[in-house]
């Protein structure tokens, strides 16, 4: 299915020019439960450059991301290839030998147990999901000269050498703002002035060029100097680690959306539904960043899915389906409207036949289980169902803000109390641009017209009963899937 054009081949030849550094790990003093002391010192570097990222906690799917992470990384055969260093915290599977063992198995070439960052303070988001994504800082700790770190939920696609982006300069990343309109410099190149100031703009961590430094002291000073600022630092926001690296780091360059191309459909759910051209155009305002280009030049060139989305765009929402020809069916079915385009849904399928392959490869009980394990969440997940199509969706929410519950409406909204995001999404792209009749009708309470906003409006105490329309609680770019089982 992948059609992009490999990259010149890496390994350690042209792109490992640079500084060499000490080739000393940062090693836990203590050893953690679950561990074996000779554990905690990795083998030594085998190039200059590493891929890394990070695993901790219990939950399953993060195990199947990383698992299937390091299967895509692997080299091709005969190959030496980078260093694939997985960065352990605390949790179920870091801290058990069996789940190492596939790891490693996996494809990542050295395991290092590190110490979590804890930042409760910056971190905005409900249940406090982000408080630990400055453990990624780590990275710089690194005895290597460059390093790309990639989130979990990213899956390059077949043949797609991430070295190449060893070309790029650190520090590196997808610029991300929720309010500048201009272009995006050529990959490679740095932020323009214009996309600096005034805007509150940050690096999406999702894939990321840093450099760590070349003797372990610096490197621990570097760490310590920035644990400093962040245990000083104020002011929650839903991209803590994200909003300090802007502020930390200068000089940041762009990488193109290509490596790191997140799997969002075209048309969002706004969160409302009148008046109805209002919302209708807010579902446009969320259509994928596809930049310049076209649908099939995303499905074509893009290298690398990023699943930063909430809800039924992480993949493994789709692990009850018995594989990749009907993971591909349902997907094309709850994305119907908002994804007519099928980006959605061929990512999520070649997450699965990536899974499919890790899986046959590595043939191990505790993968199996964990992949059994989420496939009956995901049918959990679809607990509700939805008044206008009838099926089971994990996007389902209350239409609350219906004019006088819809009995003036065109629509046929005063049949539905409880929609799916595709359904809301699918009337408020019917009809031929009209306003819906209610608000012609004398005495309906209709919601003050207001400014533009580019998020739907905040949780009511009512709303939060229900599951969240779709990016209430999660910005773009925020790399982490939300539990979304309440
Ligand atoms: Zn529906
Ligand atoms: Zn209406």
């Amino acid at each position: 299915m992948c059609l992009t054009p490999r990259p010149v081949a890496t390994g350690d030849g042209a792109l490992e020019e640079g500084p060499t550094t000490d080739a000393r790990w940062n090693v836990m003093q203590q050893t953690p439960a679950g561990w074996e002391a000779a554990e905690l010192v990795p083998p030594s570097p085998t190039s200059r450059n590493c891929i890394a990222s990070l695993l901790h906690g219990d939950r399953p799917e993060f195990f199947l991301y990383a698992c299937i992470l390091g299967h895509q990384l692997r080299p091709a055969a005969g190959t030496h290839g980078t260093d694939r260093v997985l960065l352990c915290g605390p949790g179920r599977f870091c801290d058990d030998r069996e789940a190492r063992r596939i790891l490693l198995r996996a494809g990542w070439t050295h395991l290092l147990r590190i110490d979590p960052i804890e930042a409760p303070h910056l971190d905005k988001s409900k249940g406090k999901r982000h408080a630990l994504v400055f453990t990624k800082l780590r990275v710089l700790e690194l005895p290597y000269s460059k390093a790309l770190l990639l989130d979990l939920d990213i899956l390059p696609r077949a043949d797609v050498d991430m070295s190449a982006l060893f070309r790029v300069e650190a520090p590196a990343a997808k610029y991300h703002c929720g309010h500048f309109e201009g272009d995006m410099p050529p990959h490679g190149e740095l932020y323009t002035p214009a996309m600096l100031e005034p805007y509150a703009w940050c690096p999406n961590a999702g894939v990321m060029r840093l450099d760590p430094l070349p003797q372990l002291e610096q490197r621990r000073a570097q760490l310590q100097s920035m644990l400093a600022d962040i245990f000083s630092r104020s002011g929650a926001t839903y991209l803590p680690e994200q909003y300090y690296l802007a502020d930390r780091l200068s000089g940041w360059r762009h990488i193109d959306e290509l490596w790191n191309m997140e799997v969002w459909p075209q048309h969002m759910d706004p969160g409302r539904t009148h008046p109805l051209l209002e919302a209708r155009l807010e579902t446009l305002m969320w259509d994928a960043e596809i930049g310049d280009g076209t649908v099939e030049k995303v499905l074509q060139s893009t290298h690398v899915w990023h699943f930063s989305g909430v809800h039924d765009t992480n993949p493994w929402k789709f692990l009850d389906c018995s594989g990749p020809a009907d993971t591909f069916r349902l997907a094309s079915l709850v994305f119907k409207a908002r994804d007519p385009s099928g980006i959605v849904a061929t990512a999520i399928v070649e997450w699965r036949t990536a899974l499919d392959s890790a899986m046959a490869r590595l043939d191990s009980g505790l993968l199996k289980a964990a992949v059994q394990e989420l496939a009956g969440l995901a049918v959990k997940s679809r607990r509700w169902p939805c008044d206008a199509c009838g099926e089971l969706r994990c996007t389902v929410r209350a239409l609350h803000d219906l004019p006088s519950e819809g009995v003036f409406c065109s629509e046929p909204w005063s049949e539905l109390q409880w929609a799916c995001s595709d359904c809301i999404v699918a009337k408020l792209h019917a009809g031929e641009g009209e306003e819906c009749a209610c608000a012609s009708r004398r005495g309906v309470k209709r919601r003050k017209r207001r400014r533009f906003c580019p998020r739907p409006p905040p949780a009511t105490p009512e709303r939060r009963q229900l599951p969240h329309p779709i990016g209430v609680d999660s910005p773009r770019g925020d790399g982490l899937p939300m539990d979304l089982l309440p």
